[in-house]
């Protein structure tokens, strides 16, 4: 074998794996179609969990020397709105929205740094595998560099114990070998995105509106980043003319669309429907996958680069055990994805329920409750940070003992702790073990 593990694309979830395998010592090859730096269709407010493990594989400075940090946040839901800071991760109380351009680029750097060879422009076609089918390494392309230059025609191959899928959503090494999907949910939501100066903006700030989230957050070069989440069926209507609709719907959140307008559009409007929401096997044979390419979920609620995170780190040490000297790959593997889904279940439940763009009578008195109170207001922006479970949080007990008794004698009809959680939009028992496996793969 020419390595220990293939790590094909090196954004947030490949480029950290690579990163953390050629720290504990493997021959690692990371290979992406693209070049560094370069962007992403994707908004980047890195969440406090998130920037909590940048800052302890020591590449947070160069992203924090020219990133506004942002700890405090503004959630105007129309009827309450909470201001607060949020709770501390490791010390870190602060999310950032680095720019993918310097997020990503940075990672590659800290991949090659570690010993990891980066090969960029290199795009992989298929698998190739042993008799017994078990993954043995990846087939592929270097893309030309010039305008007008298509991929390179003569096939490159390249040889592994473990080749890791880092590609993406629409994940070709998740196709090849075929990964089964479950807690697959329909699309529910579109993105509309796009980057201001000279608008004023000290604080993160998110809007909720009936069928509309606006987050707003502060990025690199005095930057300010605006998006719009709405509901997917409206998105024929919106793309005819973005500029209006998102305009309109700014000017449905307080005073934000005369803010925008009194700054200059820096950017194109960015346009993002293709949003699925579902869980992948994360191994096999041979095979692993990392980041999106094993859960994506809708990108409203901002976690998709943290889970990248948490799933790298996780995946990278179960690796490394499992290539150890008598260490058992697969049995490593298999305890990677019972750890990967209990972590991303609860902020999976939680995206879901942010993706249905409104706000539950209990959740307006949950928070029409908890405004005044800068400790359970910084409990609840831990929870959108996926910083605090959100299953935990939600818990009846703890639900009723925040609202108080007004509260509790109005939802009293509700009953039962589990009537309660639905009231909140929490559905307890759909955790990981209820699978709901569909027959699609890839
Ligand atoms: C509109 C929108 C807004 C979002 N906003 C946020 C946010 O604010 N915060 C947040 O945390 N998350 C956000 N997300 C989610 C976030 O973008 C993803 O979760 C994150 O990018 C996943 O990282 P990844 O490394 O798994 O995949 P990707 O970032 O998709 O990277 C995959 C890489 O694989 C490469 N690749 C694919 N196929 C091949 C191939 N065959 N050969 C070689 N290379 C290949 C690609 O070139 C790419 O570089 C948003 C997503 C969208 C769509």
């Amino acid at each position: 074998m020419d390595h220990d593990v293939i790590v094909v694309g090196t954004r947030a979830a490949g480029a950290a794996t690579a990163m953390l395998l050629a720290r504990a010592g493997l021959r690692v090859l990371a290979v992406d179609r693209a070049r560094f730096p370069s962007d992403t269709l994707s908004t980047h407010q890195v969440q406090v969990p998130g920037i909590a493990r940048l800052g302890r594989w020591g590449v947070l400075d160069r992203i924090a020397a020219v990133t506004p940090a942002v700890p405090r946040v503004r959630l105007d839901v129309g009827a309450a709105v909470l201001d607060g800071r949020y709770p501390a991760v490791d010390g870190v109380d602060a999310l950032y929205g680095p720019r993918r351009t310097l997020l990503d680029a940075t990672l590659v750097d800290g991949a090659r740094a570690a010993g990891a060879e980066v090969r960029e422009g290199f795009a992989v076609d298929e698998l190739t595998r042993d008799a017994e089918g078990r993954v043995t390494g990846i087939q592929g392309r270097n893309r030309g560099e010039g305008r007008g230059r298509g991929p390179s025609t003569v096939p490159i191959t390249a040889t592994a114990r473990l080749v890791i899928g880092a590609d993406g959503k629409r994940s070709t090494i998740a196709e090849a070998v075929g990964a089964g999907a479950y807690h697959v949910r329909p699309p529910a939501t579109f993105a509309c995105y796009t980057y201001w100066s000279g608008v004023d903006l000290p604080v993160g700030s998110i809007y909720v509106r009936p069928g509309l989230t606006v987050p707003a957050f502060p990025t690199n070069d005095g930057l300010v980043m605006v998006a719009v989440f709405a509901p997917l069926a409206e998105f024929d209507r919106f793309r005819a003319d973005p500029a209006a609709g998102y305009l309109a719907a700014l000017d449905r959140c307080g005073d934000l669309g005369e803010r925008v307008r009194s700054g200059v559009r820096a950017e194109p409007y960015r346009l993002a429907p293709d949003v699925p929401n579902l869980f992948r096997a994360a191994h096999g044979p041979g095979w692993a996958l990392v980041g999106d390419a094993g859960i994506v979920m809708d990108p409203v609620a901002g976690q998709g680069i943290s889970n990248a995170f948490r799933d790298a780190e996780s995946l990278a040490a179960a690796v490394a055990r499992g290539m150890d000297a008598g260490g058992r790959l697969d049995e490593a593997l298999a305890g990677y994805q019972r750890e990967r889904d209990a972590a991303a279940w609860p902020v999976f439940a939680m995206t879901r329920d942010l993706a249905g763009l409104r706000i539950s009578t209990g959740q307006r008195l949950l928070l029409g409750a908890i405004a005044d109170d800068p400790v359970e207001t910084s409990q609840f922006l831990g929870v959108l940070a996926g910083a605090v479970r959100y299953d935990e949080y939600l818990r009846a007990g703890n639900v009723l003992g925040r609202i108080g008794g007004g509260a509790v004698r109005r939802l009293r009809r509700v009953g039962s702790p589990a009537g309660v959680g639905a009231a909140f939009g929490c559905r307890a028992k759909a955790g990981p073990e209820a699978r709901d496996v569909s027959a699609a793969s890839g």
